[in-house]
């Protein structure tokens, strides 16, 4: 910009309005920006005067990465990191920027996670009460029969969800498992519901059942950086993490995949979880960032809290750099107030769990849930079924009907 353009009053109305009026001296402030200049006195429609505002403000004040919006795979740590360390301010608007680029701000998916297979898991992750090496009071559930979870999916339905999730603790399913887990996902979707699962390392051929029984998701994290891993998980590697998405992606499914943080971590394994998510070859299309939930008996019960700005700085960065996935703001919103909640969602984060329980931890309740969105003007994004989908749904609830569900309860405990 000129040194010798001068733009001082303040900004009346917005761009999605129709416009602004920026006032300049001696001007009386209007629709549309005038600009005093050396070269004179230079009126400006409204939708031109949005851009050279938004540019000015970029230029100006908001240092703006080089790629800004970009969807990239070669992220350095450095850069990263130098996002992290931006003033909260210039952050907050980058993050709001890319989100606006690619999705409607006011939108935020909703989805409802249901336990399958509740607790006795033989993994050792430090955060996680279903672990059997922890004393946590956790009661143990066996595989709940395909027909509870129909009967679950379908109250989620009803209670706005459009994904519903299903998770088991462990290690990774039996092949006697596949198939109780591919006729839920099989029943599920049935409903109209997206689908989603998150049962622990899988095989290619694991994968590509899940993936022919109309999985659309599958959940599986990589927790945190790979320098700070070990220090969280010893029973399994990140590389057999890293190889059970590459299942998932080969078989066709789309990748829920992110971590958790408030784990003992510094803000460089923070920028390191996201550096291997960003730099994937495909993004991951849900991103869940999750706060660390101190359960008693664990190893991580006395863990320092995370600042809750770090944690919204870690949002924040996630859009910047996976600017088409939806971010999950996940377990942990428990303990969140409102306002952290409504600046996660200026962050960027577009998705959230909803329902009573999170797996094994609270979740706030579904009306608490409905309140924020109704404050803060949020809707749930719809999912939309094609009619080819709707034919093969007809077809799946047909078969379902069929099916002697009794049949397909086994005790998965034992
Ligand atoms: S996070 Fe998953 S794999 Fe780790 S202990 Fe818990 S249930 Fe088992």
């Amino acid at each position: 910009m000129h040194p010798s353009w001068r733009i001082f009053a303040g900004i009346y109305g917005d761009c999605q309005n129709g416009g602004f009026s920026a006032g300049v001296e001696s001007s009386k402030p209007e629709f549309g920006l005038k600009v005093d200049s050396v070269f004179g006195s230079v009126n400006m429609e409204p939708t031109f005067a949005c851009i050279l505002w938004t540019s000015f403000m970029n230029a100006s004040f908001a240092p703006a990465p080089m790629t800004f919006g970009e969807v990239r795979h070669d992220w350095t740590r450095a850069e990263i990191t130098a996002l992290f360390a931006l003033p909260f301010s210039d952050l907050m608007f980058q993050a709001q920027s890319v989100h606006r680029t690619y999705f409607n701000p006011n939108e935020v998916q909703v989805s409802t996670l249901c336990s399958i297979k509740t607790g006795a898991c033989p993994e050792d992750c430090a955060y996680c009460p279903q672990s059997a090496r922890y004393d946590t009071g956790l009661e143990r559930e066996k595989l709940m029969a395909v027909e509870k979870v129909i009967e679950e999916a379908k109250a989620a339905k009803a209670s706005g969800a459009t994904r519903f999730c299903m998770g088991a603790a462990w290690r990774s399913p039996k092949n006697k498992d596949m198939p109780y887990v591919t006729t839920m996902v099989q029943g599920v979707k049935a409903l109209g519901l997206e689908t989603c699962m998150t049962l622990g390392m899988l095989d290619e051929n694991q994968a590509q059942a899940l993936a022919d029984a109309g999985l659309d998701y599958y959940n599986h994290n990589l927790d945190t950086s790979p320098e700070y891993y070990g220090e969280i998980i010893t029973t399994r590697t990140y590389q057999d993490r890293l190889e059970t998405l590459a299942n998932v992606r080969k078989a066709g499914m789309k990748v829920c995949c992110g971590g958790i943080v408030g784990m003992g971590e510094e803000e460089n394994d923070r920028a390191g979880l996201l550096q291997q998510l960003a730099n994937m070859s495909e993004h991951p299309e849900s991103v869940p960032i999750n706060m660390l939930v101190k359960v008693g008996g664990t190893p991580l019960e006395n863990e320092a809290d995370l600042d809750p700005f770090d944690f919204v700085r870690t949002i924040a960065v996630a859009r910047i750099l996976m600017p088409k996935s939806h971010v999950r703001l996940s377990a942990g919103r428990e303990q969140m107030n409102e306002q952290t909640q409504a600046m996660a969602f200026l962050a960027g984060a577009n998705s959230i769990f909803y329902g009573e329980k999170l797996l094994t931890t609270p979740n706030p309740e579904a009306n608490k849930d409905m309140q924020l969105f109704s404050k803060l003007g949020i809707k749930p994004e719809a999912y939309e079924v094609h009619e080819d989908e709707s034919e093969q749904e007809a077809s799946i609830v047909h078969q379902l009907q069929e099916a002697a569900m009794d049949s397909l309860f086994y005790n998965a405990a034992k």
